[in-house]
């Protein structure tokens, strides 16, 4: 299954890519988890990425390209992958074509989450993971089951992301509107764009974006 999902900052992208990766044995791949990950270990593509980050603004497509075309051909790419947070230009949406051409794989679908613009700014403000695994957890929708401690892991320790700040998120949701809302038609006269709800609460979402896929003749592992 070649999956991506797509939607702005806050809409559900990890959340539910996570719980797919487990439904469908394929790749979770979440540019911004691999930058934050080149951010925390220094590297140059982290030092070039960590201002643009932090403004809200969008690391280069040629850095981006460089790395999905590395990413994807790993061996847990096999079975397939769940795109979250790439393509996020049109020029990343071509050049994805051609990376799926070059391997012979097709894309099942492209899923839009939607949320209005006052939903989201909660969600991102309240938005927070364990330091340890990685769970995420959100102050009002998805707290901990014992306070303070990750239901997955046991670590009492959470971060919050330095960009999920009032004034960042801002210039995030302008990003999107501005240059990753143009993919939408891109996918649109290709037939192959689905919408949902994605204020409903996390498990009706997940189970839409099931329903898509079956009828598609995507099954679960
Ligand atoms: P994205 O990856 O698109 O930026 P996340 O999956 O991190 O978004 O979700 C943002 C925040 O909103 C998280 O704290 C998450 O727990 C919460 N969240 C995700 N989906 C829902 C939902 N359907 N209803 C309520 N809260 C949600
Ligand atoms: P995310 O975790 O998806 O919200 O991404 C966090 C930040 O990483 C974004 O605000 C961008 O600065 C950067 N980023 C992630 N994915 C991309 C991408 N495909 N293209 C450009 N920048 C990206």
């Amino acid at each position: 299954m070649e999956l991506i999902l797509l939607g702005p900052p806050g809409a559900g992208k990890g959340t539910q890519s996570k719980l797919l990766e487990t439904r469908y044995g394929v790749a979770q791949i979440s540019t911004g988890d691999m930058l934050r990950a080149e951010v925390k270990a220094g590297t140059p593509i982290g030092l070039e990425a960590k201002h643009i980050m932090d403004a809200g603004k969008l690391v280069s497509d040629d850095i981006l390209i460089r790395m999905i075309g590395e990413r994807i051909k790993q061996p847990d790419c096999a079975k397939g992958f769940i795109l979250d947070g790439f393509p996020r230009t049109v020029p990343q949406a071509e050049a994805l074509d051609k990376l799926l051409h070059e391997q012979a794989v097709d894309l099942d679908a492209v899923i839009e989450l939607k949320v209005d613009e006052a939903i989201l700014v909660e969600r991102i403000s309240g938005r927070f993971t364990c330091a340890k695994c990685g769970e995420g957890y959100h102050d009002k929708f998805k707290q901990p089951r014992t306070p303070g401690v990750c239901d997955v892991c046991g670590s009492t320790e959470f971060t919050r992301r330095p960009d999920d700040k009032a004034e960042t998120v801002h210039a995030r949701l302008e990003a999107y509107n501005a240059q990753t809302a143009p993919i939408l038609p891109y996918y649109k006269a290709r037939g192959r764009l689905f919408t949902v709800d994605g204020m409903a609460d996390m498990d009706v979402v997940e189970a839409e974006i099931e329903a898509i896929l079956r009828g598609l003749g995507v099954e679960a592992a």
